[in-house]
C-alpha cells in the first residue's frame, strides 16, 4: 500500500502559514510537519469519484481543519492541523482515462509529550493513511449527467458504449474531519461522504409522496376487484383524502377479502382498470 503520510522538513514559509493558526509564534524546532494525501479523483470502492473541480473546492474547505484519531472529534483527539493544501497531478491516468489528481495537504503538530508517539509512528511509516469526511451537494451519473438517484437507468460499474458508469461527486460544501488510520490496510480507510441534509429530506419527501400515490392507486384498484362501491369516482375522491394509515388499512382489508373470493376472481377489463388508475399516475 502506498504511503500517503510522510514527514517533511519545515521551511520558513511553512512557519508563517502555521503561525496564522497558533496562539503564540511557534519556532521551527517546536513544530513537526508532514504531508498527507487526502483524496483523489479515482473511482473509489463505492463507484464514486470526486471531479477535479470538487478536489479544488475541497482544498479550500480542508484548510485549517484538524486531524483526529478514530473519528472522535474531541479536543483531546485533535492533534494536527492542515495549514496548506494543493491539487496536484500525479502523472498517472484514472481508470476512466482522465488525468489523475490528488488533494495534498501539509499539516503540523506541536512537538508535545502528547503527540510524541504519533510523531514517531508517522516518522516510522506505521501510520500511512488517513480517512476524510466531507459533504457534497450532488451526485451525478457519469454517463448521462443526471442526478444519480437510481432513476436514470445507468448502473455503477456497467459499461455503456465503452464507458464505465460511475458516480461523480459534485459541489462539496463541507469538509468536517480527517482521521489518522493506525492500521495500514484497514478496510474502512478512505473517504466518508455525506450529503446536504435538506436535499436528503426533500428526497425522503418525494419518496413518501410517490408511495402515497401508488398506495391510492392500489386501494382504488382493489375496491374495483372487490366490487366495493358502485360509484367508483366517488370512492376515488374519498381515497384521495385518506392518509397513509387509512390507505394501508383499506388495502389490507381489500386484499384479505379478495383472497377469500379467489376461488372465483372478479376480473375487470384492462381498459377500465387503467382508466381508474390513471388519475393516480404522476
Ligand atoms: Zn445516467
Amino acid at each position: 500500500m502506498k504511503q500517503i503520510i510522510k514527514s517533511v522538513d519545515i521551511n520558513p514559509q511553512d512557519i508563517d502559514l502555521i503561525n496564522k493558526y497558533t496562539r503564540r509564534e511557534m519556532k521551527p524546532e517546536e513544530i513537526f510537519t508532514f504531508s498527507v494525501i487526502l483524496c483523489d479523483n479515482e473511482i473509489d470502492r463505492e463507484g464514486e469519484s470526486f471531479t477535479t473541480d470538487s478536489l479544488q473546492k475541497l482544498s479550500e474547505l480542508f484548510l485549517g481543519k484538524t486531524g483526529i484519531f478514530d473519528h472522535n472529534p474531541t479536543i483531546k483527539n485533535q492533534t494536527a492541523r492542515i495549514f496548506q493544501t494543493s491539487v496536484e497531478p500525479t502523472g498517472e491516468t484514472t481508470s476512466f482515462g482522465e488525468q489523475k489528481f490528488v488533494l495534498k495537504a501539509k499539516a503540523y503538530m506541536v512537538r508535545s509529550e502528547r503527540c510524541k508517539d504519533l510523531i514517531m509512528e508517522i516518522d516510522a511509516g506505521i501510520i500511512k493513511e488517513v480517512s476524510v469526511g466531507c459533504r457534497v451537494l450532488k451526485k451525478s451519473c457519469s454517463i448521462c449527467g443526471a442526478e444519480y438517484d437510481g432513476c436514470c437507468g445507468h448502473e455503477i460499474g456497467q459499461s455503456y458504449d465503452g464507458k464505465t458508469c460511475y458516480v461523480m461527486l459534485v459541489d462539496p460544501i463541507d469538509a468536517y474531519e480527517w482521521s489518522f488510520v493506525a492500521v495500514p490496510a484497514q478496510v474502512g480507510a478512505g473517504v466518508v461522504k455525506g450529503f446536504e441534509y435538506n436535499n436528503q429530506l426533500e428526497k425522503q419527501a418525494q419518496i413518501g409522496r410517490r408511495h402515497l400515490q401508488k398506495l391510492r392507486g392500489e386501494v382504488v384498484k382493489l375496491s374495483f376487484l372487490n366490487q366495493f362501491m358502485v360509484n367508483n369516482d366517488a370512492f376515488a375522491g374519498l381515497v384521495s383524502k385518506m392518509n397513509i394509515d387509512e390507505l394501508e388499512a383499506f388495502k389490507c382489508e381489500f386484499s384479505k377479502a379478495l383472497n377469500l373470493k379467489s376461488a372465483k376472481p372478479q376480473l375487470l377489463s384492462e381498459e377500465k382498470m387503467n382508466q381508474t388508475n390513471s388519475q393516480f399516475v404522476i
